[in-house]
């Protein structure tokens, strides 16, 4: 018989309280990823979410020094605003010039970004995925992809190729990935062996046609696809690489493995990612496609 996670805290004046700011807010996944953590470990912390409006991400790092926040994650549109708030950076959120997760250090607010190691611990200690040495194209060159170029280059890729729509982003993220970066095509995909959509085309909703991000002709066994997009849970581009021999991986343990990181820069502690990941999928299991937002 699986054991009942063991009980929170009652909430107290000793309860430390951790929020994701953004605009819109509403739909993000990050309460329920880090309650489930804090409940999981029975730590007397809770999570919420606050709507910032643009242009008052600044006010919202100054809001977590004067009211004590344990923690602060970080969404759009103040990922930029909050990189330069805060008093110091981590060499990661300093080279993506963007934060999603600020975390305490004695009195200093220090800036983080974790979405390109919750996109390595995905790949490698979930799927068993190697990136060292490999050939990666990356459609995509927004803030995911430049998270995600960084992360490839410092995992070891032996060449991350950059494909994008407009060529100043893929420029910037080609150059985020170290020598193995360049910008490419998508001729470029035919000799990969790993390939990632940070595009959000495949998202679905909204009643229109899931679009592909590349010609699936393209793909075949032995490549690995990753979509960050993680709602559906199988996009277009997955149906079309599996039906092509290659395997899938969608952008779900992106997602849990960020907030992972989170939670350990807040408590010192492992994150129970089980937990979380149980959490996450049941939150989604009930929304419609696109409904979903780290
Ligand atoms: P973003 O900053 O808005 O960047 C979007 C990127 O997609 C840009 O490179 C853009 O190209 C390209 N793009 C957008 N529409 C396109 C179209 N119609 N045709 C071709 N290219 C198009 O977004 P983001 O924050 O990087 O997020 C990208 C995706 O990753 C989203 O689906 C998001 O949900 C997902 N994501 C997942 C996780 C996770 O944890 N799994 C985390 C973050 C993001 P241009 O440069 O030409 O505009």
């Amino acid at each position: 018989m699986p054991q009942p996670p063991p009980a929170r805290p009652p909430l107290s004046a000793a309860t430390q309280v951790a929020a994701v700011i953004g605009t819109p807010v509403r739909h993000s996944l990050s309460p329920t990823l880090l309650n489930a953590a804090f409940a999981a470990e029975a730590l007397d912390w809770v999570y919420a979410a606050f709507e910032v409006p643009d242009g008052r991400g600044a006010d919202a790092i100054e809001a977590m020094r004067v009211l004590g926040l344990g923690g602060l994650s970080v969404t759009m549109p103040h990922k930029g605003a909050a990189h330069d708030a805060v008093d110091a950076r981590t060499d990661v959120a300093a080279a993506l010039g963007a934060v999603n997760c600020v975390f305490r250090d004695g009195d200093r607010l220090v800036g983080d970004n974790t979405d390109g190691p919750g996109f390595v611990d995905a790949l490698v200690r979930d799927e068993g995925v190697a990136i060292s040495g490999r050939r990666c194209v990356l459609l995509g060159a927004g803030g995911a992809g430049r998270a995600v170029a960084r992360a490839l280059g410092v995992a070891g890729a032996a060449e991350v190729v950059v494909v994008n729509r407009s060529p100043g982003p893929a420029a910037r993220a080609a150059a985020l990935a170290g020598s193995g970066g360049r910008v490419g095509g998508p001729g470029d995909v035919r000799a990969a062996d790993l390939v990632v959509n940070a595009t959000p085309l495949g998202m679905g909703g909204g009643g229109r046609a899931p679009a592909l991000p590349l010609d699936p002709a393209l793909l075949g066994p032995d490549q690995v696809v990753v979509d960050l997009v993680y709602h559906p849970a199988e996009t277009a581009l997955l149906r079309a690489a599996r039906s092509r021999g290659a395997t899938g991986v969608n952008g779900l343990g992106m997602l849990v493995h960020q907030a992972a990181h989170a939670f350990t820069r807040w408590t010192g502690r492992a994150a129970p990612i089980g937990a979380m990941a149980a959490a996450v999928a049941t939150e989604l299991a009930g929304r419609a496609p696109s409904d979903g937002d780290s």
